[in-house]
């Protein structure tokens, strides 16, 4: 049986480089992989084993639906429902659609308000500055600020039903793709999926392993260079890995730096010693919701945070070059760019 060998490295994100090396014999030697543009993101799903396009082409048609039900910014999506009946009547609205309004008001809590997906005004606010690469004006700020407010969202469990206040309105957009790669995974593997990554602009969710029954090897990007350059790899099965940096979007300023994840208590881009956060979860939505929550606690809080979850661990890069790796990923984690100081 002729053996071969792949060394395959597909820079797909502005998030993560993904890389493997699989040798596997001729009848298993199926891979099909996909690439599209939505989530306002460059998107790929690889199928090891298998020559079924359909089911890629099933799982985009997923993506898409999923988008309009959850992007505030598509038309009769459920959360343009939610902002166009504020300060006027309640919305209906999913059961996938609360389960992640109310996890993120679970974290809204757990991260002490920094966590906070009423801040539509200003991530919209924020994401215009971008285009045009001109700073908000204070006032516009301050005016935003009184509309952010977790604890304004009144939830009828019972009836699935969200109200808010006039001139609000809910972003998920550290939670939707997260989100929607688990509903991916759980779509392939009950079509008998074994061996897959499905990879959402770097939000990453593994089925299984690789066909020789080793881990896959994902890059870490590093954040002080382009796309496509890591600074280590990271070596799993059967897990997500989502990245949350201040390189992902942004924009300079007199030579200072406005990326898009936004501290409630100022209404501008949190600031703190974090250039990324990494966590590996199995859950993707958690792991999503996670990573924008502590690179909006620092590093510090943010290792304290994720130390004290079950089965949740991280990788944190900071703006002085250190690498800080929670416990369970000391034999999973090698950092590969001496550029940078590891931490364990
Ligand atoms: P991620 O890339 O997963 O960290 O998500 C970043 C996105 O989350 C932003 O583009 C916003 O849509 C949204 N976002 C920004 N700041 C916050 C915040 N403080 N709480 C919740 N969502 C936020
Ligand atoms: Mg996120």
């Amino acid at each position: 049986m002729k053996r071969i060998r792949k060394f395959i490295i597909i820079a797909l994100s502005f998030t993560m480089l993904f890389i493997t090396s699989c040798s596997f014999s001729d009848n298993e030697n199926k891979t099909i992989s996909k690439d599209t543009f939505m989530l306002d993101t460059l998107i790929n799903v690889t199928i090891y084993g298998s020559d079924d396009e359909a089911l890629i082409d099933k799982a985009f048609e997923k993506v898409n639906d999923l988008e309009n039900i959850l992007s505030v910014y598509k038309e009769n999506s459920e959360l343009y429902n939610i902002k166009l009946d504020a300060g006027i009547k309640g919305t209906k609205v999913s059961d996938e659609t609360m389960n992640i309004i109310e996890k993120s008001l679970d974290f809204y809590h757990k991260t002490n308000k920094a966590y906070d997906i009423t801040l539509g005004p200003l991530i919209e606010l924020w994401d215009k500055c971008r285009e045009t690469e001109t700073l908000p004006d204070e006032e516009t700020i301050k005016e935003f600020l009184h509309l952010v407010n977790s604890d304004k969202i009144k939830i009828d469990k019972k009836n699935n039903i969200v109200t808010l206040e006039e001139g609000m309105f809910l972003d998920l957009g550290a939670s939707a793709k997260g989100y929607i790669a688990d509903v991916l995974k759980t779509y392939l593997k009950e079509n008998g999926v074994k061996n897959a990554i499905i990879n959402l602009g770097g939000n990453i969710n593994i089925i299984g392993s690789k066909l020789d029954s080793t881990d896959f090897n994902i890059g870490i990007r590093d954040p002080n260079s382009d796309a496509g350059s890591y600074l280590g790899v990271l070596s799993v099965s059967d897990t997500s890995i989502v990245t949350s940096g201040d390189y992902e979007r942004y924009f300079e300023k007199d030579g200072k730096r406005y990326h898009h994840i936004i501290d409630p208590s100022t209404g501008y881009p949190v600031e703190n010693d974090l250039r990324s956060v990494t966590i590996v979860s199995e859950n993707s939505l958690n792991a999503d919701i996670l990573s924008t929550s502590v690179f909006l606690l620092g590093l510090e809080e943010g290792m304290e945070f994720i130390e004290n979850m079950n089965a949740v661990e991280a990788i944190f890069v900071t703006k002085d070059k250190n690498v800080y790796v929670t416990k369970g990923l000391k034999d999973k984690f090698k950092l590969t760019n001496e550029e940078y100081i590891y931490n364990d």
